[in-house]
C-alpha cells in the first residue's frame, strides 16, 4: 500500500516536471525613433500554473538602430539544463511626432492666392525641412497649410483671412456657345477656362451640369459654374442642338427651299460642300457668271439649276419681250450644254414685283403670263437673306431664321456674296433642329409669287 502511494507521488512529480517550460517576454516591440530605448526582455522557467520558478538570462541576437525608422529582426534565446527556447521578433522603430509649421502672419488681410503671400516653414523631427511638401488651400475664409511627414503624421495650420472678396470669377468657353451636333455624333467638350481676381486660374473648380443626349434630336443646355473661395459664383451656359440630317424625300409641312441667284461664283464650291454635309438640296438660278464645272457639280449633286438672266442688265432684258426671251434662252442654252437638259424654272431678275422695269410700262404683267405660256414656272421668294443690304453674316442668317414659318419657305440668297454663303450653315442647322426639311425647286413645287408692280 505504501509502495503504491510512493509510486503515485513519484508519477505526479514526473508529470509536474514535464510541464516546466521557458517563457520569453519582449517588452519593447515598438520603439520611438531617437528615444535611446533598450531592448527590454525577460525570461522565466514556468510551471503548469504559470508560476515563475527561476529568472533566466536572455541572449539577444540582432541589432536595432533607434535613430532610423524601420523594422528590425531580433532573435532571443534562453536555456536551462535540458530546456531551450528561441523566438524571433520584428522590432519597429517609429515616428509619431507631427511636423511643425511656422508662419510670419497670424491673419491675412489682403487678397490671398496660392502662390503665397505669407512666409512659412515646415520642420519635422525626422525628415527635417519639408517646407516644399506644404499644400496650400483657401477654404471658408481660412488660409490652410497642410503637411505630412514620411510617417504620415499630419499638421494642419489655419490662418484666418480678414480680406473680403466680392468679385466674381470669370468663366470663358472655348468654341461657340451654340453648337450643332448631328444625331448620333458624340459630344466633345471644347473646353473652358476660369480665372479669379484673387486666386488666378481656377479652371479645375468648374462644375458642368446638364447633359447632351446625342441620340435624341433637340435642344440641350450645359451650365458651367465656378465659385471662388469666398463663395462668389459665376455661371455660363452652352446650348447644343442635336439635329437629324435632311431626309432625301421632303416630308411634313415645314419646307425650306434655299435658292441662290446671280451665280455661280468662286464661292459656289464651298456652298456645295456645306449643302453636301447636311444632305440639303438647293436651287441655283444662274447667269452667265462662273464656271461650267461648278454648275455641273451642283447638277450632279442633285441641286436644281434654274434660269435667272444672262446679262442681268435691267435696261436690256426688260426693253421688250423679245429681248427678255433672247436673254433667258442664252442661259438655258448654257444649262442644256452643261446638264443635257433645258430648265423650266425661272426667277425674274429683280423678281416679278420689280419696279426697275417701269421704263417699259406693263412688261412684268405681260412677261409673267408669257413665261407660263411658254412652259416655264417662275418663282419669287417669301423669305430674304437681305444679303444685298448687309455684309454681316449673322444678320443674314437671322433675317432668314426670323422669317421662317410653317408651310413653304422660298429663301432668296446670292452665291456671289461670300458673307451670305457663310450664313447658310447656320440656317440649315437651325432648320434641321426645328423640324424643317430642305428641298430643291422643280416644276411641281408650290409657287411663291409676288404681286406685280409693273
Ligand atoms: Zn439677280
Amino acid at each position: 500500500m505504501k509502495k503504491i502511494v510512493i509510486g503515485i507521488f513519484m508519477l505526479l512529480i514526473l508529470l509536474y516536471i514535464s510541464t516546466l517550460h521557458i517563457d520569453i517576454k519582449v517588452l519593447s516591440e515598438n520603439i520611438k525613433v531617437f528615444s535611446k530605448q533598450e531592448l527590454n526582455v525577460s525570461s522565466c522557467l514556468k510551471d503548469m500554473f504559470g508560476f515563475c520558478l527561476v529568472k533566466l538570462p536572455v541572449n539577444i541576437n540582432g541589432s536595432v538602430d533607434t535613430n532610423k525608422i524601420g523594422s528590425y529582426e531580433v532573435n532571443y534565446e534562453a536555456n536551462i539544463l535540458f530546456k531551450d527556447k528561441k523566438i524571433t521578433k520584428q522590432i519597429k522603430v517609429f515616428d509619431d511626432e507631427a511636423p511643425v509649421i511656422t508662419v510670419d502672419k497670424d491673419m491675412i488681410e489682403s487678397c490671398p492666392n496660392k502662390e503665397g503671400i505669407i512666409d512659412y516653414k515646415a520642420i519635422d523631427n525626422y525628415d527635417n525641412d519639408i517646407t516644399d511638401k506644404v499644400i496650400k488651400e483657401i477654404v471658408d475664409n481660412k488660409y490652410i497649410l497642410k503637411v505630412s511627414d514620411s510617417s504620415n503624421n499630419e499638421t494642419i495650420l489655419e490662418i484666418p483671412i480678414s480680406y473680403q472678396d466680392k468679385e466674381k470669377p470669370k468663366i470663358k468657353l472655348k468654341g461657340s456657345t451654340i453648337l450643332y451636333l448631328e444625331l448620333g455624333e458624340k459630344y466633345k467638350e471644347p473646353g473652358y477656362t476660369a480665372t479669379d481676381n484673387c486666386l488666378g486660374n481656377i479652371t479645375d473648380k468648374v462644375i458642368i451640369s446638364g447633359e447632351v443626349n446625342s441620340n435624341k434630336s433637340g435642344k440641350y443646355t450645359l451650365t458651367y459654374s465656378v465659385k471662388d473661395e469666398f463663395n462668389n459664383e459665376s455661371k455660363i451656359t452652352r446650348t447644343i442642338y442635336v439635329y437629324k440630317k435632311n431626309p432625301d424625300i421632303p416630308i411634313g409641312n415645314k419646307v425650306i427651299y434655299l435658292t441662290f441667284d446671280d451665280g455661280p461664283s468662286g464661292y459656289t464650291n464651298e456652298l456645295l460642300d456645306i449643302l453636301k454635309k447636311y444632305n440639303v438640296k438647293a436651287t441655283f438660278f444662274i447667269t452667265s457668271n462662273g464656271s461650267d464645272k461648278v454648275i455641273k457639280r451642283a447638277y450632279q449633286e442633285g441641286h436644281s439649276i434654274g434660269i435667272h438672266t444672262y446679262s442681268h442688265k435691267y435696261n436690256e432684258i426688260y426693253k421688250s419681250e423679245e429681248a427678255f426671251f433672247k436673254d433667258i434662252n442664252k442661259v438655258n442654252a448654257r444649262i442644256k450644254r452643261i446638264t443635257g437638259n433645258e430648265s423650266h424654272i425661272l426667277r425674274f431678275a429683280g423678281g416679278s414685283s420689280n419696279t426697275v422695269s417701269k421704263f417699259n410700262k406693263g412688261i412684268m404683267t405681260r412677261l409673267s403670263k408669257e413665261v407660263e405660256l411658254r412652259g416655264y414656272k417662275y418663282f419669287d421668294w417669301n423669305v430674304s437673306g437681305g444679303d444685298t443690304a448687309t455684309k454681316d453674316t449673322n444678320k443674314i442668317a437671322n433675317n432668314v431664321i426670323k422669317n421662317l414659318k410653317k408651310g413653304n419657305n422660298v429663301v432668296l440668297q446670292h452665291d456671289t456674296n461670300y458673307n451670305s454663303i457663310k450664313a447658310v450653315e447656320k440656317i440649315i442647322q437651325y432648320g434641321l433642329t426645328n423640324n424643317y426639311v430642305f428641298a430643291s425647286l422643280n416644276e411641281t413645287s408650290p409657287t411663291i409669287h409676288h404681286a406685280i408692280n409693273n
